[in-house]
Order: structure tokens, then C-alpha cells, then sequence
């Protein structure tokens, strides 16, 4: 990989795998046999070799987690909440190392990978309080002589597969409404980003649940081994967050063992800018919902629909601020922009820049790859984009904003919803008849009224058509966790 381009940088603060817990996730990663290589995507340094697993250590974790679940189901509720506090503890002592992890492997800015590993523990509290809450139901009977009831019941060993995008949260807002349920799980990390889940891992068994309960089975090739997972009859739940290409071909691996599945797929969030908004907040919350993680986020704003009369401003005041951004290696201070996961990516989002600037759209700010090394892209903006663009039905996962014009409500409505896709979508409006009518009518899971950064774990993330099926985290995220057991009894007059 090349090194980067110039001096004109801080130098990166000296990260290495130096703890005793990152020396634990190195031991842990790799004993013996087949390896592969994880690399910091800023800099191309080696960090770990990583075992390269099969559908055998598949058949083993899922052994294992079936063994565990004898015994995480039959803990009370309460005794449940306590381990996953436990964990939530260690995590967040440990804070600093995970995050440091995170940027190595993944190439985030240090500010943002703290934020996620903070994020990600909030769904372990959230759900360690929701597994107290995990009510039945006794229904009005129809018979004297007969009561019926309802109970909910864990679904089964769990078999999450994650991103690399975020590799600490994706996995906890899983595994710990999971686990709260009294499931057990097995989790199939990114192959880019295996390190913070083995950590997740280590750290869970020292908070104290069973052997077995947390699996890690890490791989470069992830075919097999997911379709170890699909296949397996003891796997009676796929959690999956990635993209809507192999999210389809798990549904259809799952439909053999008839499994219950939860899918968070790919997006192509619009951005709406009408004239009455509060220009400055937008482009605040653009600032957020475009180039946080590089625009590497399945929210990411895609399509920047603004209207004519606040065009020019809008996207005026949006370069300024985009110039203002700082790119670089995430483990330097003050940068706000790190590279993308690997030259693959982006060289997908300069071909989508350069195909919209050969079919009309102008470069703003931007636009040039490989400015600090190979994995690096410019933060761009780019005006005179259109629907019939390629960039329009891409999700583009890169730190590039498409500034498209619009004149009527109606039309940004239409275009907005002109998509496979229907994860979020954002808003930016004072006049309130609009604010219900544009969220009525939009075909999104989530969308965000002047709120640039709406993800919690008390709210319910999701999406709608090829977005997913599902939703993670809030008072819902347990449902995919449980079945439902419904208990007649009679006899009893
Ligand atoms: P990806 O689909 O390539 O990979 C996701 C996971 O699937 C990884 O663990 C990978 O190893 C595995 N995988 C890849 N090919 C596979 C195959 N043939 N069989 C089985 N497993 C396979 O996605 P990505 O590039 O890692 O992540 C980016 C995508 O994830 C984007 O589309 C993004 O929008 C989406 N995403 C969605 C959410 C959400 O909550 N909706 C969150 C984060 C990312």
C-alpha cells in the first residue's frame, strides 16, 4: 500500500496492540493453521493474522452455544441483566482499548470510534433492563372452563453475521437482546474488522456468561461459513446487517431450515432541504449524516434533494464546511475524515463521481482519490446531479454529497421514494403540516426531522422494502429474539 502522499499531517499518535486485553484478542485470534491478514486501513500496516475458519469450528460453535443455552435460559431475568451489566462494565472500562482497536482495524477517527463503543454498550443496559420486561399475556378466556395464555420464549442459538462499518455496535445491538432473550449466539465478523469482535467476546466471558454463550468464528472467505450457519438445524435465528445483495442470498439459505431472520440492509437515504428550513441546521445535520464514518454508514444521506430557492445557499454553506473537515489517519488528532475500508471501495465511489461528472454534475469541492494513500477519498460535493445518474441508485458509502434540484413538494416526495431502497430518510422543514405530510408519505423505517443523527437504543432501527426486515434496539428489538408460546389449559371447572 502506498504510504501517505505527504508530511503535511500530525503524525498519527502511536497506536499498537499493546494491552493486555489486545494481547488477548491477538492470542485468541490466531493458534495454529490457516490465517489471514487484517490491515489498518490508513496506513496498511499488518496488525494480526487471524484464523481462517471453517464450517467445521461452525459445527463446534454451534455446539457449544446449544450447550450454554441449557443453562443462560434456564437464569432468571434479573440474574440475566446482572451478567449483561457486567459486561457493560468491562466495556466501557475498557473503552479506550476497544476504541483504539476499532480505528486500527477499521480506520475510523479515535472521537468516533469512542462514540461507538459507547453506543454499541448502550444496547447491552437497554436490554439487560428490557429482559425484565419480557411479559406474557393472559387473554380474555372464551370457555370457563379454559384459560389462555401467552408466553414468550427464547428462539434459539443465534447466528449474527456483522459489517465492517461498525464492528463493535452492529454486534452488540445483536447479541445483547439475544442474550437478554436467553439465547446464545455464534457471531460472523466482517473479515476486515474480525479484532473488536474477539474482544466483545473475551470480554464477555470474564462478565460471566456461561462457556460457549458468545462465539467468534472469523474467516476471509465467508460463503462457506455462513452457509454452515444458514444450514444448521440448531441455528434458529439469523440476525444479519450488511448488504442487500448478500442479505438476499441469506434469505434464501435460510428458507431450507424455515429459520426466523432479521435482515439490515443497504440504504439510499434522501435528504430533503425545503425553502422554509433553518439552512445552517441543515447543513449541520448534513455534516453528520453524510461524512461521519467517511459516509460509510448504511444511514449515510445519498441523495441531497434541496430546493430552488435555497440551492445556492445550501450548497454554498455546505463546502464551506465540507472544506473544512480533516482528512487522515483516524488515530491523529483532530481528524474528522479517515480513509475507506480498502482501494475497492474506493475506487467504487470515484467511478460514481466520474460517471456523474461525465453525464453533467460539477464538482463543488473534492473528488480526488488517493490524496493521503491509497484508501483515502476526498470529502466531495457535487452539484447538477440527477435522477437518471448512476450515483442516484447507488448507495455511494463514501464521503460524497449529490446535490439535486427540486421545485415542488410533491416532486422531491416522488423522487425520494423513486428507490429499492427504504432505510432513512431526512427532513429539513419548519412549517408542520409539511413535517406530517412528508413523513406520512415517505417509504422509509426511520426518518429524521431536522435530525441529522437519530440512532439510539431506544428507538427502533430498521428498514422497509430491499432496506430490510426487522428492527434492532427500543421496546421492539426483543420480538425477533422470542417466540411466542401460546398455553391453553382447561379442564379446569
Ligand atoms: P457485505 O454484505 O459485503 O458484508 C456483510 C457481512 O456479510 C460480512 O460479515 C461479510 O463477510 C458477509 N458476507 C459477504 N459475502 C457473503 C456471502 N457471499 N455469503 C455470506 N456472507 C457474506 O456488506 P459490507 O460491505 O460489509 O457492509 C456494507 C453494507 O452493509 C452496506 O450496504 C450498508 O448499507 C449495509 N449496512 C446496513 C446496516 C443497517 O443497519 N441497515 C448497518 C451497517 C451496514
Amino acid at each position: 500500500m502506498a504510504a501517505p502522499a505527504d508530511g503535511a499531517h500530525a503524525p498519527a499518535r502511536s497506536l499498537a496492540l499493546s494491552s493486555p486485553l489486545h494481547k488477548a484478542v491477538l492470542r485468541r485470534a490466531y493458534k495454529s493453521g490457516a490465517s489471514f491478514p487484517v490491515l489498518n486501513p490508513a496506513t496498511g500496516e499488518h496488525l494480526a493474522d487471524v484464523a481462517e475458519m471453517g464450517p467445521k469450528d461452525v459445527n463446534a460453535a454451534v455446539a457449544g452455544a446449544k450447550a450454554a443455552m441449557a443453562i443462560w435460559s434456564q437464569k432468571t431475568a434479573k440474574e440475566r441483566a446482572a451478567t449483561l451489566m457486567a459486561w457493560h462494565g468491562l466495556i466501557m472500562c475498557h473503552q479506550e482499548e476497544l476504541a483504539e482497536l476499532l480505528t486500527l482495524e477499521m480506520g475510523k477517527p479515535l472521537a468516533e470510534a469512542r462514540g461507538e463503543v459507547a453506543h454499541g454498550a448502550s444496547y447491552i443496559v437497554w436490554f439487560a433492563e428490557e429482559a425484565k420486561r419480557l411479559y406474557g399475556d393472559i387473554i380474555p378466556t372464551n370457555d370457563q372452563n379454559r384459560r389462555l395464555l401467552v408466553i414468550k420464549q427464547p428462539v434459539g442459538v443465534v447466528a449474527a453475521i456483522t459489517p465492517w462499518n461498525f464492528p463493535s455496535a452492529m454486534i452488540t445491538r445483536k447479541i445483547a437482546p439475544a442474550l437478554a432473550a436467553g439465547c446464545t449466539a455464534v457471531v460472523k465478523p466482517a473479515e476486515d474488522t474480525p479484532l473488536s469482535a474477539l474482544a466483545l467476546a473475551i470480554l464477555a466471558e470474564e462478565a460471566g456468561f456461561p462457556e460457549g454463550a458468545v462465539n467468534v468464528v472469523t474467516c476471509k472467505n465467508p460463503a462457506d461459513v455462513a452457509k454452515a450457519l444458514t444450514d444448521h438445524d440448531d441455528v434458529r435465528k439469523l440476525s444479519f446487517t450488511g448488504s442487500t445483495r448478500v442479505g438476499k442470498l441469506l434469505m434464501r439459505q435460510c428458507a431450507d431450515t424455515v429459520k426466523k431472520i432479521s435482515l439490515e440492509l443497504g440504504g439510499n437515504a434522501p435528504f430533503i432541504v425545503f425553502d422554509d428550513a433553518d439552512i445552517d441546521a441543515a447543513v449541520a445535520g448534513a455534516m453528520m449524516a453524510k461524512y461521519r464514518n467517511a459516509g460509510q454508514t448504511c444511514i449515510s444521506a445519498n441523495r441531497f434533494y434541496v430546493q430552488a430557492g435555497v440551492r445556492e445557499e445550501f450548497a454554498f454553506k455546505l463546502a464551506e464546511a465540507v472544506s473544512r473537515l480533516k482528512m487522515g489517519n483516524g488515530a491523529e488528532d483532530g481528524t474528522t475524515v479517515g480513509p475507506l475500508i480498502n482501494p475497492g471501495a474506493v475506487a467504487k465511489v470515484d467511478g460514481l463521481v466520474r460517471g456523474a461528472c461525465a453525464s453533467g454534475a460539477t464538482i463543488v469541492l473534492g473528488g480526488k482519490p488517493g490524496v493521503m494513500g491509497e484508501n483515502f477519498y476526498e470529502p466531495t460535493v457535487l452539484t447538477g446531479v440527477t435522477p437518471d445518474m448512476t450515483i442516484s441508485q447507488n448507495e455511494i458509502f463514501g464521503p460524497v454529497a449529490a446535490i439535486y434540484p427540486f421545485e415542488e413538494e410533491g416532486d422531491a416526495i416522488i423522487m425520494a421514494n423513486d428507490t429499492p431502497y427504504g432505510l432513512a430518510a431526512y427532513v429539513y422543514t419548519r412549517d408542520m403540516g409539511r413535517i406530517w405530510r412528508v413523513s406520512e408519505a415517505l417509504e422509509y423505517g426511520m426518518v429524521g426531522i431536522n435530525d441529522g443523527t437519530f440512532s439510539s437504543e431506544a428507538a427502533p432501527f430498521g428498514g422497509v422494502k430491499q432496506s430490510g426486515i426487522g428492527r434492532e434496539g427500543s421496546k421492539y428489538g426483543l420480538d425477533d429474539f422470542v417466540e411466542i408460546k401460546y398455553i391453553s389449559m382447561a379442564g379446569l371447572a
